[in-house]
């Protein structure tokens, strides 16, 4: 299996640290409002990546934190809380908040078929693995202390800022970094990034008493304590957003190499972002949707799942309903093909050889294709070819090769094919199906509305019309 290295700019073939075994660490979200479409993008792309791992049989362990403490607005050291300024907004407790929007992206995550992490872990559940870390760090002259927090002075890190190809000095000089322009008071370099920040006297929740002062932890602190906690000193491979090249995977670097003097992470992956009008997608642009707004507007999660993975996750996607009405469409014609070949077929016969060898083929490269640096969007034009080339008249052993193959498909791309499989349903369901399919072609609206209603109510089948013919499915 290949995979793009951000930090060498290459395709590299992956080989695991040790043996088989992967570990396999996202940075996840941070719960203080509704998840928009584009963070739903990075952790589909994280769900295909790991679905692709699955599929080569590595034995992967997926760790993913959830950020309910110390991530600023503005990404860097002067801003406030997230949480705790959404608290105040919303006229509730922090916990409340993380309570609210973390079941909110569970529930988002669940609709868009994204396989749940082996190991999920809030920021605060890890405080004394957190304290260690900083501990350990300060024993080795790392850090030192301002009014405001302990800071890392990244000027001791001799390869600060390798991950984006720069150095300490040209990122000092571009004065990029967690402080920007805007410098917390008495910090010694630009890059300089908070590991724990002192709490304001009115900052009674979600603070923690230590050895170096009554706090927080920052943000990139608890990605590095994290991973060491369940992953161990070094990570096969590290994934997140194009966004946390600079300055929040810089820092983790900096402060896991710096404690553990070994590579941290073999692979860094990164997926470029989804743009709306060219504009990144981000709650302080205002440009965003939740999936929640996908579904007001009559569309299936999934559908937007479709959307996602049709797109390379190193292009920039750029969303339109237009698009989502096409892919929404895309979906529905393989649905309508799965609905309608899935009929029990009476016709046997033996698989011709030319068949069995062209869906073989076929097989072979979907997988070589979703292997190959997770190129799932020519994976599925070879899909699609695949489709089309079955819309013949197959017999029974025929009819069932094409369906194993994509149900093997959807073991990658996650978009319920399962759920529109016939073969399942009973005798007198599909009896009225079928009636309904000969009423519709004889344009007896009425007798096929009826059946549609017969279908819900007796068998809890719900039939949709679509370009490409109906589709059926269990509500
Ligand atoms: P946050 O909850 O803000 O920490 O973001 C969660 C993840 O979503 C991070 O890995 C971000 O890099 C990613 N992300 C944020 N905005 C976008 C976007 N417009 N497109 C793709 N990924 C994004
Ligand atoms: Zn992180």
């Amino acid at each position: 299996m290949k995979i793009y290295n951000t930090i060498s700019k290459n395709e590299e073939e992956f080989k695991p640290l040790k043996n088989n075994h992967v570990g396999f660490y996202t940075c996840g979200p941070t719960v203080y409002f509704y998840a928009h479409i584009g963070n739903m993008r990075n952790y589909i792309i994280s769900d295909l990546l790991e679905r692709v791992l699955l599929k080569n049989k590595y034995d992967v362990k997926h760790v993913m934190n959830l950020t309910d403490v110390g991530h600023n607005i503005g990404d860097g050291d002067l801003g406030e809380d997230k949480i705790r300024d959404e608290a105040k907004k919303e006229h509730k407790t922090p916990e409340q908040i993380i309570e609210f929007y973390s079941s909110a992206f569970f529930e988002d995550t669940d609709k868009l078929n994204i396989l749940k992490p082996d190991v999920i872990s809030r920021a605060s559940e890890n405080i004394k693995q957190i304290i260690e870390f900083i501990k350990k760090l300060d024993e080795k002259g790392y850090l030192y202390k301002t009014k405001t927090g302990v800071y890392f002075d990244t000027s001791k890190f001799k390869e600060y800022g390798k991950l984006s190809g720069s150095n300490f000095k040209k990122l000092n000089e571009q004065q990029i970094g967690g402080a920007r322009v805007e410098r917390p008071e008495g910090i010694k370099n630009i890059t300089d990034f908070a590991v724990w920040r002192f709490s304001k006297p009115d900052e009674k929740d979600m603070v923690w008493d230590t050895p170096f002062g009554k706090g927080f932890p920052g943000w990139h602190i608890e990605c590095s304590a994290i991973a060491n906690e369940y992953l161990g000193q070094q990570v096969d491979i590290h994934y997140g957003g194009h966004d946390h090249i600079q300055v929040h995977h810089t820092n983790e670097i900096a402060q896991s190499e710096a404690l553990f003097e070994k590579q941290f992470v073999k692979y860094w992956v990164h997926v470029e972002f989804l743009t709306v009008d060219g504009k990144k997608m981000s709650k302080s642009t205002r440009n965003i949707y939740t999936i929640n707004d996908l579904e007001k507007r009559g569309f299936n999660p999934l559908s937007f799942r479709f959307m996602t993975i049709s797109v390379h996750y190193r292009k920039m996607m750029n969303f339109t309903f237009e698009g989502l009405k096409h892919s929404d469409e895309a979906l529905k014609s393989i649905y309508a093909f799965i609905s309608k070949i899935s009929v029990p077929n009476e016709k046997t016969g033996k698989i011709s050889k030319e068949f069995s060898k062209t869906i073989e083929d076929y097989k072979k490269l979907f997988f070589e294709l979703v292997s190959d640096e997770v190129n799932i969007p020519n994976a599925i034009i070879k899909m699609h070819e695949m489709i089309n080339y079955s819309k013949k008249d197959l017999n029974k052993e025929e009819t069932s090769l094409v369906l194993n193959t994509l149900i093997e498909f959807d073991e990658i791309l996650g978009l319920d094919f399962k759920r529109y499989l016939s073969n399942k349903l009973s005798k007198a369901a599909l009896e009225l199906i079928k009636e309904r399919e000969l009423s519709r072609k004889e344009k007896d609206f009425e007798s096929s509305d009826k059946l549609r209603e017969k279908l819900l109510k007796e068998f809890s089948i719900k039939i949709e019309d679509t370009k490409e013919g109906s589709i059926w499915y269990k509500v």
